[in-house]
């Protein structure tokens, strides 16, 4: 027999020029069913005006991020018995340190901006003619090409990240992780903008970024891998070797 809980979704509501406010739906649900399987039960029975972000349900697209009683996770891939307990109450609330545009879902411009400040492009534009006749830069420089596969850009990093929370204009862990893996001799300008201030030396090591990470990315072990990449590549230009 399936089991079945009762639980209370209190649920994070933001619309604009309106205060925000938790609403509270109680629902019954089998345990192991996910987190977002209970969001879109509130929109799909009890409130149709509810926002929030998903696509693929499989952990692949990143959109379903969320804070779930204050900790970020992919929805999509929680199991609410992880989560919470039969009778309990449940907290849903958008990611942190991104702009809420309604209720759950965030505008996440800044992150994809940022991807594509350090080069990661999430798309390469690429004309008709380029496919039918690759110009021969695409065999020569790779990196021009090269994207942090792994990552889902999620942002669930950023939003666990207490550096974010107080300083926007950090380049963040998801853009640093993938600028660890683009050859930083090959691109003064991605050196220029990873070494400064609101770049790797922002980090503070708190690895929270890592521990949410549901893509095993390790952000916080690349930020560390990028700075000892840039101290080498200064010594290196210091005796000359750059
Ligand atoms: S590094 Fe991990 S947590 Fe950050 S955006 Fe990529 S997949 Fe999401």
């Amino acid at each position: 027999m399936t089991e079945k809980w009762n639980i209370t979704l209190r649920v994070s509501r933001q619309k604009t020029n309106e205060p925000h406010h938790f609403d509270e739906y109680k629902m019954e649900v089998n345990p192991d069913e996910y987190v977002l399987d209970a969001v879109e039960r509130v929109w799909a029975f009890m409130d149709r005006t509810l926002c929030y972000r998903h696509a693929c349900h499989h952990s692949t697209c990143g959109a379903c991020g969320m804070r779930i009683n204050g900790v970020e996770k992919l929805t999509c891939i929680t199991p609410i018995r992880a989560v919470t307990s039969d009778g309990a109450t449940l907290k849903v609330e958008p990611l942190r340190n991104f702009p809420v545009v309604s209720d759950l879902a965030v505008d996440m411009g800044s992150l994809y901006r940022n991807m594509e400040a350090i080069g990661a492009r999430a798309v390469q534009p690429v004309t008709e003619a380029e496919i039918e006749n690759p110009p021969s830069t695409w065999n020569k420089d790779q990196s021009e090409y090269t994207r942090l596969s792994d990552c889902l850009e999620c942002g669930l990093c950023i939003s666990a990240c207490p550096v974010a929370l107080t300083n926007a204009d950090y380049l963040g862990p998801a853009p640093l992780a993938a600028a660890q893996d683009i050859n930083l001799q090959r691109k003064p300008e991605l050196l220029s903008l990873v070494d400064c201030e609101d770049g790797v030396w922002r980090c503070h090591n708190a690895f929270e970024c890592t521990a949410v990470c549901p893509s095993f990315v390790d952000p916080g072990r690349r930020i560390m891998n990028l700075r000892g990449q840039v101290i080498s590549l200064k010594f290196r230009s210091l005796f000359g070797k750059a």
